[in-house]
């Protein structure tokens, strides 16, 4: 099922919509963002220059700096009284970005969000347990709007109350979770103290974003808890949650490209990638009038599928993000992803999902640290374990960490609000 016909239109039906939204975004932007006027006007470019998404790639990127910079409203391209709601990014470091809607945008939002919960699977009956935190972060009211727009029930309860989320799973018969994957595996192991199995419950569904989840991280939550995991994409810059998500066939994020436009390039030339190679995700609002966003670099590495898929969109995929070009570890010459250390720790029944790596510098030399811990009632031989699992990390990650610490169940600390945090450098600036 599908909310709105343009998601399975003819895609020559759709580029007509991008084109026509882009020309007015960029029209919106120049005319009333003094960055985007100076960006034109330093690389010689007039907004009549773009007249389809083919002329985007003419265009300079944003960055995230360019948020920085302009702080706090210097990206708004319209006067404060016309903007009805203010969202911030989390900003991990320095100022957060401040992200504004005018009345039109909230509809834009909330409707993509409502068509996320469509391919999910979730319908009007449905009762919605929102844990995402409510607030500055876009987490909480963006899906709460999604969810009250398609008629089906929101429970607001927000992050945290861990015991409080499993009763009300209990007494509402709630059908659909939204949280992080690291919290939806923290709510299986309460729910198990208080002596509830979640999968006897009649949840079903969970759609799980802001933070990146890998396919053998979705198996865990989805066997953990009896459930289909669902993955939704988005970030404060672009709208909040609702940008991409998964349809039931989980076969990538179909993003609502009436809405944002999506290309991908190489991170290192800023070009480009061909159709299905990797590379970083950078988006275009086509259909914001308070903050205008031409090429964003979301620092996402991803690719896109222009089929069409099983669910009948025709709308592209892009796939499940497990790793930004930010988080990428060097260490010794050697470069990896967190999740690709998940991804080869959690292949052991032994281990369970939760993990940590530290890096340390000793001297000049860099060393990495992963804990990893064992799963309940582990009565087997953790120096033969810990062997195996070496020995996996070098053959595909072709490095071995300096120290592999294999520890008892629940001895990693878990986060009940906010995002999970896995890596921890300790090596300074
Ligand atoms: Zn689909």
């Amino acid at each position: 099922m599908v909310l709105d016909s343009i998601e399975t239109a003819p895609r020559e039906d759709l580029r007509q919509v991008q084109d026509d939204r882009l020309r007015e975004t960029v029209r919106n932007a120049y005319e009333n963002v003094a960055f985007y006027r100076e960006t034109f006007d330093e690389a010689g470019l007039a907004p009549a220059d773009v007249e389809s998404v083919d002329d985007l790639s003419k265009l300079p990127f944003t960055t995230k700096e360019d948020f920085r910079d302009t702080y706090p409203t210097g990206m708004f391209a319209v006067d404060m009284d016309e903007v009805i709601r203010i969202h911030a990014s989390s900003g991990t470091t320095g100022k957060p970005k401040i992200v504004g809607y005018t009345r039109d945008d909230l509809d834009v939002w909330t409707d993509a969000v409502a068509r996320c919960l469509v391919a999910a699977g979730v319908g009007p009956d449905d009762v919605v347990q929102n844990a995402y935190g409510y607030g500055l972060f876009t987490g909480g009211l963006g899906l709460h709007q999604g969810v009250e727009e398609l008629g089906a029930t929101v429970i607001p309860i927000g992050g945290g109350n861990t015991q409080r989320q499993v009763e009300l799973l209990v007494d509402l018969e709630s059908d659909v979770l939204t949280c992080t994957p690291s919290y939806a595996l923290y709510l299986a192991e309460v729910a198990d103290d208080m002596g509830i199995d979640i999968r006897d419950l009649p949840l079903r569904t969970i759609i799980f974003g802001a933070e990146p989840c890998t396919e053998p991280m979705r198996n865990e939550i989805e066997e953990r808890l009896g459930v289909t995991g669902i993955d939704i994409y988005g970030l404060s810059e672009i709208v909040g949650p609702g940008v991409s998500v998964e349809c039931e066939a989980q076969a990538g994020l179909h993003v609502w490209e009436d809405y944002f436009y999506p290309e991908v390039i190489d991170p290192a030339t800023g070009d480009p990638v061909e159709e299905g190679e990797e590379g970083e995700l950078v988006l275009t609002t086509l259909a914001k009038d308070a903050l205008p966003v031409l090429r964003y670099r979301t620092g996402d590495l991803t690719t896109l599928n222009y089929d069409t898929c099983k669910c009948g969109r025709t709308c592209v995929r892009m796939d499940n993000i497990t790793g930004r070009s930010d988080d990428l570890i060097l260490v010794r010459g050697v470069n990896f992803y967190p999740s690709e250390v998940e991804s080869v720790v959690l292949e052991f029944d032994e281990v369970a999902p939760h993990y940590r790596i530290d890096l340390r510098r000793e001297g000049s030399l860099d060393r990495v640290e992963i804990t990893v811990e064992l799963v309940e009632g582990f009565d087997g031989s953790s120096a033969d374990l810990e062997d195996r699992i070496e020995t996996r990390l070098s053959n595909v990650l072709s490095f071995t960490p300096d120290e592999l610490n294999l520890v008892a169940y629940g001895s990693i600390a878990r986060t009940e609000v906010g995002k999970v945090q896995r890596v921890y450098d300790h090596r300074g600036r």
